[in-house]
């Protein structure tokens, strides 16, 4: 026992998120004075502000910016268009011991025939995923293949006409199509988690899945928010649903993007917001909500989403003093494409699993992507954002 503990914690000591020629082995020179240069614009906080008006007004007057875009922010945080365009990314991840998780990342449509397109090329994404282990976990928005306002219904249990039912079968059975095709492929595919007043919706939708696909293997898996108070006790309690109905658990576990939003709403409204009252008591539930998953692992399959250090160490950790495998098929590091590389390819080049969400689709429908991907990477309190920092080492690195 002593002899294995000690095994696991040397090994735990090796693992460092500084080794920048890990994190960009990837990556050529070209590669990384593009995303040094990329950083440093979006540092820029005046700019990342102006930004998104002045690229919507010139897209829409049809000035030609979309090469320029295409080659700049969008290479460094998308996979391409296509499936097929983000081949290469693909290769480059998994050369790192990385898998992709293909997002295809079209947001805000609200029309039937885009939501059947949407449900298409997510299946798409699955008989792509079905015959590459590098490609080893899929995605989807319940958004992606339904009516943002019909989910806002349902969530308030308002009864719906009989138009809205029909619709809500349709969004019933593009979800079903999407989950059925993952478990015939055998491959997971995870429910992205979104504003509170949809999310009750969702859940109980990915329930429905996770009991019906997940009782050999975890194929669906919905996503917990952990800055919502509720959220650790709705792991809690599903996964007693789970035990008792005699499945595996799927789970995400993300603190959650839309927390502003969700004040703001909450103030407006005149109700208590569903976010925790800081940013410490988001941080706790994440790493319980860590501890529970790895104490429960036979039973619960989970995904860490997080560029958060101290997280990530702790997993990794816990996989340690739990003497769980780093490879073990329940658990998963996920980061974005283009952030948090010396998370992601330190923790491969330590064994775990790790996977990159690789956003992707037309230009024009992934630009709201890319302007949040801006925002959250403008320097803080007038330092360098993290990004930055690491690039700057990198390239310090190689000119020596
Ligand atoms: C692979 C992956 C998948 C994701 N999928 C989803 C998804 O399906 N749905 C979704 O909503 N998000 C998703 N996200 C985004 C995620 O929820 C976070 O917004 C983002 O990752 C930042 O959190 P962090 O854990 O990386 O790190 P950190 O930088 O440590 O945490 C920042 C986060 O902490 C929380 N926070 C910050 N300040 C406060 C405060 N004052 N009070 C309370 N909480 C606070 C917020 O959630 C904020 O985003 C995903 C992220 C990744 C990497």
């Amino acid at each position: 026992m002593l002899s294995n503990e000690t095994n696991h914690n040397s090994e735990h000591a090796k693992l460092s998120f500084e080794n920048t020629e890990i994190a960009f082995r990837h990556s050529s020179n070209t590669d990384l004075n593009r995303a040094y240069w990329l950083f440093r614009i979006i540092n820029i906080n005046f700019l990342v502000k102006i930004g998104p008006p002045i690229t919507n007004f010139a897209i829409k007057i049809g000035l030609p910016i979309k090469s320029l875009i295409k080659a700049t922010i969008f290479k460094h945080f998308c996979g391409g268009e296509t499936i097929a365009e983000c081949n290469n990314t693909i290769k480059n991840l998994h050369s790192g011991g990385v898998g992709t998780i293909l997002d295809y990342s079209i947001e805000g449509e609200d029309d039937e025939v885009v939501f059947d397109n949407t449900r298409d090329e997510i299946i798409r994404t699955i008989v792509r995923a079905a015959t590459d282990k590098a490609v080893p976990i899929t995605v989807f928005k319940i958004t992606g293949v339904g009516r943002f306002a019909l989910l806002e219904k349902l969530d308030t249990r308002q009864p719906l006409t009989a138009e809205e039912e029909k619709e809500w079968q349709k969004v019933q059975n593009r979800v079903l199509a999407i989950c059925d095709k993952a478990h015939a492929s055998n491959v997971p595919a995870m429910i992205d988690a979104e504003e509170s007043w949809i999310q009750e919706t969702i859940d109980l939708l990915a329930l429905t899945m996770m009991s019906r696909f997940n009782t050999q293997k975890a194929i669906v898996y919905n996503t917990y928010q952990m800055y919502r108070h509720d959220k650790l006790a709705s792991i809690l309690n599903d996964h007693e649903i789970a035990m008792v109905e005699g499945f595996i658990l799927g789970a995400k576990i993300v603190r959650g993007a839309y927390m502003e939003k969700e004040r703001k709403r909450a103030l407006e409204n005149g109700y208590a917001s569903p976010i925790q009252p800081d940013k410490k008591a988001t941080d706790l539930d994440y790493d319980s909500a860590l501890d529970y998953c790895t104490s429960n692992i036979d039973k619960i399959a989970f995904i860490a989403g997080t560029h958060n250090e101290e997280s990530c160490r702790l997993l990794a950790e816990l996989l340690d003093t739990k003497q769980i495998d780093h490879k073990h098929p329940h658990v998963y590091f996920s980061q974005l494409l283009g952030m948090s590389d010396n998370l992601s390819f330190n923790l491969a080049n330590s064994k775990y699993n790790v996977a990159k969400y690789v956003p992707y689709g037309p230009i024009k429908a992934v630009l709201p992507y890319l302007f949040r991907r801006a925002q959250e990477n403008t320097a803080i309190a007038g330092q360098m954002s993290r990004e930055l920092s690491l690039i700057v080492k990198e390239k310090k690195r190689r000119s020596k």
